[in-house]
């Protein structure tokens, strides 16, 4: 017998706690690598050297610091070396570069690009890391019994990470397990948002609203996943 991935019982247990286990333990997996990882390395030269090309981490990160309580001393080191890089990048354009700039009209633009991060934030890339491991063991693991029930038992996982887990589903009977067992919570969820839409309407408004009470704040992640780990999408 094949031996268990070491996220098996996280998500066992993940699936009771109410909402998406996978944002769930996503985030917990963050906190962590931020907490220790980030925090015990912040002066080794990989880490100055991944933070000064990624132009430090992406914005929910650098607030994740904050509220984390990281260590100022380390949130300061690392930013005087992003700072430093900065200072370097806009103090040494080519001159072949500042000539065709000024001759397109676009210097503004040649030093936006320089300015680009190069590497992925370092927490997000843990993140994928961490996304890529649970969504990948739920559809690996789907067909074991415990994983089922626990699946069934539960809010469902939210539609990034449903349709993230489906795309690893490694045959069709583990694509269909996956389907018959999430296409419930959405007929409940809908059922909840159609009695509380109803309750809503004058004509109802002496009615007792019931479990369905808060499933539109459901509904909200439900369909679009924690905010700390979908976060803002938009080009730059
Ligand atoms: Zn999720
Ligand atoms: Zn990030």
């Amino acid at each position: 017998m094949s031996v268990l991935p070491l996220n098996f019982y996280d998500l066992i247990d993940g699936f009771s706690a109410g909402g998406c286990v996978v944002c769930s333990l996503v985030q917990r997996d963050v906190h962590r690598f931020l907490d220790s990882h980030l925090y015990e390395y912040v002066n080794t030269p990989e880490t100055h050297a991944k933070m000064r090309s990624s132009r430090g981490l992406c914005a929910t990160h650098s607030a994740n610091l904050v509220e984390f309580g990281a260590s100022v001393l380390g949130i300061t080191i690392l930013h005087a070396a992003i700072m430093d890089e900065l200072l370097k990048t806009s103090a040494e354009p080519s001159r072949a570069s500042a000539a065709f700039g000024r001759l397109r009209g676009n210097s503004g633009s040649t030093l936006a690009n320089k300015l680009e991060a190069e590497g992925q934030c370092m927490a997000c890339a843990a993140l994928e890391r961490a996304e890529g491991q649970h969504t990948g063991t739920i559809a690996e693991y789907i067909s074991d019994e415990r994983m089922n029930a626990a699946y069934a038992a539960s809010d469902g996982l939210c539609l990034p990470h449903f349709r993230q887990t489906l795309r690893l589903a490694p045959d069709s009977n583990r694509t269909d397990m996956l389907t018959s067992l999430q296409v419930p919570k959405w007929k409940a969820l809908k059922a909840q948002l159609d009695m509380l839409a109803k309750k809503y309407d004058a004509n109802h408004n002496d009615e007792a609203v019931g479990e369905e009470a808060d499933s539109w704040r459901r509904a909200l992640a439900m369909v679009s996943g924690s905010n700390d780990v979908f976060g803002v999408l938009r080009s730059k």
